[in-house]
């Protein structure tokens, strides 16, 4: 006789009151059984043959005064990042403009702040507002927010903001020691409370136990409103960060992580972000079975580096997946955080990735690839988040 209890109803239905003994039974369930259940409920809720495709720009790298122990981006760490200044709203604007022109209609800011000062909130709802006004959706990730800040985002045509809780909250303080875990969730409540979409998810591998690896699961799948979008990153261990050595992953851990995500959050997107590189083909695959329906893409996602855009084109043809037509994910989910212009034909149509699956191209993923190869030629490379941990600034 089976071990494995039947199906529950409530697997499927959008919750947020799972309790952390539920979470953690979930994790420890036979692999067979918990991918079973995920790709379930995976296909109540979307086509399990469509991945959400991301990008994004970082507008300001490194120089971080708080002490994430896996981010290279901390002023803490002895990592040789340089730190780079706020882009001028004209060097983003012309960046959101090529973005346009490959097909982008979203495009995502990022910068390595604790919090933005008062100096820098002109310039960024100026960068929102222009950005804004080209007709691209907007998505920014600039660390703390207060209230106001946050209403002032909103007000400046602020459509999404990437805010992750990293880690389980009774792990928290042995990642980060410059803020609090309840520091997060305040930032996520003026997110919410200033009617922006949230981008919320964390990082595993960082020596935390299966049961913290549920607390993360727990906190985020009890969150007043489950994110759009859940990150799900692997650490990627850079040299001088605190966690250069930590030890690495079972990569079935990683898969079961993503499996309850799923089950835990059915509408929302589970991304496979930070770590990619590092995966076998297989892991990933595995990873779309248990549910994940978003990666991030491009060639330079953060310092460790991205799978290229061929390498994912062969990658979703071996796989017999393809991008998600940017209405279903809208239609389906409310919508996502993240660069994410995804076009049925035409590729990822990112921002700052410059792909060229935009809007109404009608290109196939392989024009789409060869144009934004062409077009990345002809321009300067881009930084992306600049943070090992994919976080799109934590
Ligand atoms: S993860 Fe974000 S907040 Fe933490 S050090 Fe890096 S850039 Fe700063």
């Amino acid at each position: 006789m089976s071990a494995v209890s039947p199906l529950p109803v409530a697997a499927s239905e959008i919750r947020h009151d799972w309790t952390r003994a539920e979470v953690e039974a979930l994790l420890d369930l036979p692999f067979p059984e918990l991918l079973y259940r995920a790709a379930t409920v995976h296909r109540r809720h979307f086509d399990p043959c469509q991945v959400q495709v991301s990008t994004l720009l970082s507008v300001k790298t490194g120089g971080c005064p708080e002490d994430c122990a896996y981010c290279p981006q901390s002023a803490h760490h002895g990592t040789g990042l340089a730190a780079s200044k706020l882009m001028d709203v004209d060097a983003v604007l012309e960046k959101a403009r090529q973005a346009k022109a490959n097909g982008a209609s979203r495009f995502c800011m990022g910068a390595a702040w604790r919090s933005p000062k008062p100096r820098d909130m002109p310039k960024v709802t100026a960068l929102i507002r222009e950005v804004k006004a080209l007709g691209l959706e907007t998505c920014a990730t600039l660390g703390m927010l207060d209230a106001a800040q946050a209403r002032e985002l909103k007000d400046a045509g602020l459509d999404y903001y990437n805010h992750n809780l990293d880690t389980d909250p009774e792990y928290y303080n042995h990642i980060i020691h410059t803020r609090t875990v309840q520091d997060r969730f305040d930032t996520l409540e003026h997110v919410r409370d200033a009617g922006l979409k949230t981008c919320c998810g964390g990082i595993i591998g960082m020596g935390e136990t299966r049961r913290q690896r549920a607390g993360l699961l727990w906190a985020l799948a009890t969150l007043p409103v489950h994110p759009e979008s859940v990150p799900i990153n692997q650490l990627v261990p850079v040299a001088g960060t605190p966690l250069a050595d930590a030890p690495p992953l079972d990569p079935l851990e990683f898969v079961r992580t993503i499996a309850t995500a799923r089950i835990l959050m059915p509408a929302s997107m589970v991304r496979l972000s930070a770590g990619r590189a590092q995966m076998s083909d297989e892991l990933q695959a595995l990873c779309f079975a248990a549910g994940a329906n978003s990666i991030f893409h491009g060639e330079k996602l953060l310092t460790t580096g991205n799978p290229d855009t061929e390498y994912d084109r062969r990658l979703f043809q071996r796989l017999g997946l393809h991008p998600m037509p940017v209405d279903t994910a809208k239609s389906t989910l409310t919508d996502i955080p993240g660069l994410t212009i995804v076009r049925e034909s035409g590729g990822c149509g990112g921002g700052s990735c410059g792909c060229s699956g935009g809007s109404g191209s009608g290109m196939t993923l392989e024009e789409a690839t060869r144009k934004r190869e062409a077009a990345q030629a002809e321009r300067e490379p881009e930084d992306g988040c600049g943070c090992g941990c994919g976080c799109e600034n934590g």
